[in-house]
């Protein structure tokens, strides 16, 4: 039944309707790319062709190739031309109605095989299909911004989205040598629901004055492994996109406390203060952030006598070093009776402390100076429950375990979706599996009874996966 794909229409020549259609045409596919603004196609075009020539002078792309590739992409005024398209792909507003509209249409000028699409970020896809001819043929073919340089295409199946049509679409994915996921049209989809937390931790680390703004990005990048920290993230995308997409997933969830937006966010987005594209967001741009204050080096009269070293727990002499389990360190030098320092986890050269408000210097200063000597720059912070990183990879953790349990996409995907969609350094199900499914719950478990917010409720896979984990053990 299923036919090649090599006409493909764009619909929209905006950021991604241009980018899109440039993936389609260099992979050799013929485009169609339609505007109902003629202006802002032609403006496509002369960027596009910019963006290639510039790509041919750096010697990254022969001119055969480039003029090959301009050539393909037909500018098309009439949405009746579409006809022609073997798969079409929607990239206009990110409005229901006008979508609904387009597809109506699209059902009616295209053969019933023509595969339609949308790449809403936000708008399900059985939305869009209802009402159309051959719904079973609507599919969602989500990209990443710039979709010519971003390898992940999420395709998102609505209630009545054939296999077959997914199956094609990956297919189409693949040869365009993007790497497809899979995933059912819920809200955010894969990666803009998984991904909440990243930034919701930070917001929430900020309004609670745990650190500043550079302290928190430099905690999630150099000792998280993030490629970027989650604050100056927001001011690249825009924080009025950042903050648009985190109202949208948390209305679409009928308001789940999980992704309740940040009031602090909101004042940034109302003041114009938008990041990059406005010259000040969290930070100044292009300055960027200000430079970190580490603690200062420790003299070696610090040094411990006695050093035993478990697993999680460091003892210098009376003082415990021990890596967070949620507590805050208080909590934790409360029910031992002894000085602790609170550690975050590091897989870098920084890492985060809290200290116990009841520590004396020179017991604080013991473990700074043997994390000194372990190479390590110290980020002291105020006694934050479950720290920076930890924290934010165990919500990751769980919000990933929520969307695998209720079938949004494989594990597999998931973990793939969130590498190559907002490169994280691991899958977030890899991740969870490998700092140990207990200790994800019970680091969740503290959060939740600290403050006694359902923010922090862990997920009932994740309940299950830490039993199985310690049955395994026994
Ligand atoms: P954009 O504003 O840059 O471009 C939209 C284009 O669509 C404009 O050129 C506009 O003239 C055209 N348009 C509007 N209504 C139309 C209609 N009825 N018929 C034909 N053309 C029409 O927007 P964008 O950022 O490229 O986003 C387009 C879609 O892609 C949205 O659904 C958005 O949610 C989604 N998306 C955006 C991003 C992103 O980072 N910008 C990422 C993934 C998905």
């Amino acid at each position: 039944m299923s036919q090649p794909i090599q006409t493909v229409a764009v619909i929209g020549s905006g950021t991604m309707g241009a980018g899109i259609a440039e993936v389609a045409a260099m992979a050799g596919q013929q485009v169609l790319l339609h505007d109902i603004s003629a202006e802002a196609m032609t403006r496509a075009l002369d960027a596009l062709r910019q963006r290639l020539e510039a790509r041919v002078a750096r010697g990254k792309l022969s001119t055969d190739a480039c003029e090959q590739g301009l050539a393909r992409i037909v500018a098309v005024t009439d949405l009746a031309a579409l006809a022609a398209a073997d798969l079409v792909i929607e990239a206009a507003a990110e409005n229901l109605e006008i979508k609904k509209a387009l597809f109506s249409q699209l059902a009616e000028i295209c053969p019933p095989q023509t595969l339609l699409t949308s790449n809403t970020s936000s708008i399900s896809i059985t939305a869009i299909a209802a009402g159309v001819k051959h719904p079973e043929r609507v599919a969602g073919l989500h990209f990443f911004n710039p979709a010519p340089v971003m390898k992940l295409v999420e395709v998102v199946s609505g209630v009545v989205t054939s296999d077959e049509v997914v199956t094609q679409l990956s297919q189409c994915v693949l040869a365009w040598g993007k790497q497809p996921v899979h995933c059912q049209s819920t809200p955010g989809f894969i990666v803009n629901r998984v991904a909440r937390p990243f930034y919701a931790e930070a917001w929430r680390a900020l309004e609670e004055q745990v650190a500043a703004p550079e302290a928190i990005d430099t905690a999630l990048r150099e000792a998280g492994g993030f490629p970027m920290g989650p604050l100056a993230l927001t001011d690249l995308i825009g924080q009025d996109v950042n903050f648009a997409v985190t109202c949208s997933v948390f209305n679409a969830f009928w308001q789940e406390r999980r992704f309740l937006p940040s009031l602090m966010q909101q004042e940034l987005v109302l003041a114009g203060r938008l990041g990059k594209k406005t010259g000040q967001g969290v930070y100044p741009w292009p300055t960027g952030a200000a430079e970190v204050a580490f603690y200062p080096v420790v003299p070696a009269h610090r040094q411990a006598s006695i050093v035993q070293k478990e697993r999680d727990v460091v003892t210098l002499d009376d003082v415990l070093l021990m890596e967070t389990n949620g507590e805050t360190a208080q909590a934790a030098a409360t029910r031992l009776q002894r000085p602790v320092v609170m550690m975050d986890r590091s897989e870098g050269a920084v890492v985060v402390i809290a200290i116990a408000a009841g520590n004396r210097l020179e017991a604080t200063e013991k473990a700074i100076y043997w994390l000194q000597q372990q190479g390590k720059k110290v980020l002291l912070v105020a006694d934050y429950p479950g720290l920076l990183v930890w924290r934010t990879v165990a919500m990751l953790v769980n919000e990933a375990l929520d969307a695998l349990q209720k079938g949004v996409a494989s594990e597999e995907d998931i973990n793939t979706a969130m590498r190559l969609g907002v490169n994280y350094p691991r899958g977030p199900l890899a991740w969870g599996e490998q700092l140990g499914w207990q200790r994800v719950l019970g680091l969740l478990e503290t959060l939740q009874r600290h403050y006694g917010e359902e923010r922090y409720r862990p997920c009932s896979l994740l309940r299950q996966r830490a039993l199985l984990e310690s049955s395994y053990e026994s």
